[in-house]
């Protein structure tokens, strides 16, 4: 299957309420155009100088998702236009995203990373740190929290994943009915990759992050 029937048959799968994030890092250009071509709009990249690169030259009605380790020092790149940005694990860099929203005089959105598989490497929140974090934070005007974004272990095994997935609807409810209540802007539930998508559909997800289903395998 070409990349554009990938895309429509992933478009014309899953609920009307999910969202679809084609994750193109490490794609070219032309692997893009060629989703743009079938109507996708919304593009997830993990590193600051490939999706400033890719911006720069293709349509401006694409919604950029940032989905990988940012590092402080490079939210100014991308806080001109980022959509929404995944993967906010740590108050610093809350605070840094805050700083460089005011300097563009826009709100940037994000979503918190919660840790919940059971690899070492995962970056994000414990359940815990993200309920102590948001039950203190300090006043961000220009950082609008929109969700949670999680990832579950790399396995063939369905139950564990359900089992890792299943903790980002419990905390995301707890959070929307809490902390969050009456936030308009709250919405968001990001989990589910190529492997895992459906199973994340099915435990709540809004918001899907494939790659590999669409675009091939990445080369490094
Ligand atoms: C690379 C990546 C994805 C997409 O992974 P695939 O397995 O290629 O679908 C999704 N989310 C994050 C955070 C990623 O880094």
């Amino acid at each position: 299957m070409s990349i554009a029937q990938r895309i429509h048959e992933l478009q014309a799968s899953i609920p009307g309420n999910v969202t679809l994030v084609a994750v193109s890092k490490f794609h070219p250009v032309e692997a893009l155009e060629e989703a743009y071509q079938a109507g996708q709009r919304a593009f997830g990249e993990s590193r600051a100088q490939e999706l400033m690169a890719k911006a720069k030259v293709l349509p401006k009605d694409i919604e950029w998702h940032f989905i990988g380790p940012l590092q402080s020092n490079k939210v100014k790149e991308i806080a001109p236009f980022i959509h929404l940005i995944h993967s906010v694990d740590s108050l610093k860099l809350l605070q840094e995203i805050e700083k460089q929203a005011e300097k563009n005089g826009r709100i940037i959105r994000v979503l918190l990373e919660i840790h919940v598989a059971k690899e070492e490497t995962k970056h994000g929140f414990s359940v815990e740190e993200c309920k102590s974090l948001v039950n203190a934070l300090p006043v961000l005007p220009h950082v609008s929290i929109c969700g949670i974004m999680g990832m579950a272990s790399l396995t063939t095994d369905e139950q564990q994943i359900h089992g890792e997935f299943k903790q980002l609807p419990e905390l995301y409810t707890f959070l929307r009915s809490s902390c969050f209540k009456g936030n308009k802007d709250f919405t968001i539930l990001s989990m589910g990759m190529s492997h895992d998508y459906p199973i994340a559909i099915q435990e709540g997800s809004t918001m899907i992050r494939v790659g590999t289903y669409i675009f091939g395998e990445r080369e490094y």
